[in-house]
Formats: C-alpha cells, sequence, structure tokens
C-alpha cells in the first residue's frame, strides 16, 4: 500500500523537508578546495543537532555517516572521510532527515570552481531530468511515465541512467512504497493519487549505466570511473501543479549550458 498523506500529517512533511532543504543548502556553501569530506559530513551533523532532527541515513542498515557525500564517479552512498575536496570536483551531497518522527529527503551536485563542460553539460541534464519528473507528480498519471520522463529527458544526450538504485516514498520511514526507477515504460502502474509523497532522485552518469560498491560496502561507482549526478527532491502529489517539500532554486542553470552539441542524437 502506498500511504496518502492528509491535513497534518503534510503539515509535518512541509516542515521535515523544509528543514533538510535548509541543512542541504547550508552544507552545500561550505564545499570548497581542501576541505575533507569528513568535515562536511560533521557540519551537516551540527545542523542537525541545533535544529533538533537526527539524521536519517545514520544506522541505517549500519551506515556509518550522518549523510551520503560522493565524489567525481562515487554515483551514491559515499562516506565522508579524509579525502580533501579539490578544485574541479563534482560533489553530491544526500541529506534525509528526521523531524518529529517524518522524513525529508533531499540530493545536489555541486560543482568546485570550473569543472569539465561535458561534466557541466551532465549536471544541467541530470538536475532538468528532475524537475521533467516532478511535472508528472500529478493525481492520475502513471508512475511509470513519470520514471520514463526521466530516461527520456538524459538518454538522447548520450548519458545513461542507474538502474540499480531507484527514488521511493518517504513519510514515516526513508523508505515506503512505491519504488520510484529513473526508467520505464509508459502506462506502467501505479497511479499516482494525491498525497503520495515521492522521493525523485535521478542518478545519470556521463557512460555506462553500470555501478560497483567499493570495498566498503556502501560507495557506489560508475563501472568505467566516469562522472555521475544525481539530484533529489521530496514532492508531494498533488492534483494540481506538484509541490516540492524541500524546494529550493535550481542549481544548474541553462546559462551556463555547453551543450556537447556533437553528442545529441534526438
Ligand atoms: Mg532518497
Amino acid at each position: 500500500m502506498i500511504p496518502i498523506r492528509k491535513g497534518k500529517q503534510l503539515d509535518f512533511m512541509r516542515a521535515a523537508g523544509g528543514l533538510a532543504r535548509d541543512i542541504l543548502l547550508k552544507t552545500a556553501k561550505e564545499i570548497r578546495p581542501g576541505v575533507t569530506t569528513g568535515e562536511i559530513d560533521a557540519y551537516a551533523a551540527d545542523l542537525m543537532r541545533e535544529t533538533g532532527c537526527k539524521s536519517a541515513f545514520l544506522g541505517y542498515r549500519g551506515f556509518p555517516g550522518h549523510i551520503c557525500i560522493s565524489v567525481n564517479e562515487e554515483v551514491v552512498h559515499g562516506i565522508g572521510g579524509p579525502r580533501p575536496i579539490a578544485y574541479g570536483d563534482i560533489i553530491k551531497i544526500d541529506i534525509g532527515i528526521v523531524k518529529d518522527g517524518w522524513v525529508g529527503d533531499n540530493a545536489v551536485t555541486i560543482p568546485v570552481g570550473e569543472i569539465r563542460p561535458e561534466v557541466h553539460h551532465l549536471l544541467w541534464a541530470t538536475e532538468e531530468s528532475l524537475h521533467v519528473a516532478i511535472d508528472h507528480a500529478r493525481d492520475g498519471i502513471m508512475l511509470g511515465d513519470l520514471s520514463h520522463s526521466v530516461e527520456a529527458t538524459v538518454v538522447p544526450f548520450g548519458y545513461s541512467v542507474v538502474r540499480q538504485f531507484v527514488g521511493h516514498g518517504v513519510g514515516r520511514k526513508l523508505h515506503e512504497e512505491p519504488q520510484v526507477p529513473n526508467f520505464g515504460r509508459k502506462g506502467t502502474k501505479p497511479r499516482l493519487k494525491a498525497g503520495m509523497i515521492l522521493a525523485i532522485e535521478p542518478m545519470v552518469n556521463l557512460g555506462t549505466a553500470s555501478v560497483k560498491i567499493l570495498g566498503d560496502d556502501w560507495t557506489v561507482i560508475t563501472a568505467d570511473r566516469k562522472a555521475s549526478a544525481h539530484f533529489e527532491h521530496t514532492v508531494l502529489v498533488t492534483d494540481d501543479e506538484p509541490e516540492i517539500l524541500t524546494w529550493r532554486e535550481r542549481t544548474m542553470t541553462a546559462g551556463d549550458l555547453a551543450a556537447p552539441d556533437s553528442r545529441v542524437r534526438a
């Protein structure tokens, strides 16, 4: 059963989403060359303590970090540690928090200084695919249509979508029904209903879709070690405009776009 949230439950989810967003944005500002990924994790942990919430990830199946922090070819589930952030890196931070028993979950990919044009375009396309998918979070739309829209946005650029990891329902728990893949067939069930809350999170690779898991049993990397991008929002399905519970300004603007035209096959 996919939970349908209403009334006071939505107020709690709006609060959790807003807090997850605030912590994400503040943490993102600390990302700069020389700072270690462990220091970024510790900074986010301090913010969680100060704002009276808890990490939704720490201890989840034994996960050791307060946030997920993944660098360059790392896709998701990276663990903060002694690695210093370098100029030209892309840093993915995924922050999930529990506030008053309700979960907010969101992620962003941050370029550190100037990055290669094709990587910049990958980031833009991934954030774009998130918003294309969000536009499908409306009562009556098939989940397969939402999932398909992610793939349909990025594949024409030659990018690939990670298949082993998917988005999810979110609410009382970090992972609820349904699974929200970033690929799929149009018309596939379930049909979305107002009050469902989805964590929509495209994970898009510059090269192959294949991924591997490192020896720490958590960090997911691309099999070809090429760059990967990840953007996520917690979204309430409505019978009108979708409501982004972790809303923030988009970070990758079309004005920065350096489209690799030769790769466009659409
Ligand atoms: Mg998530």
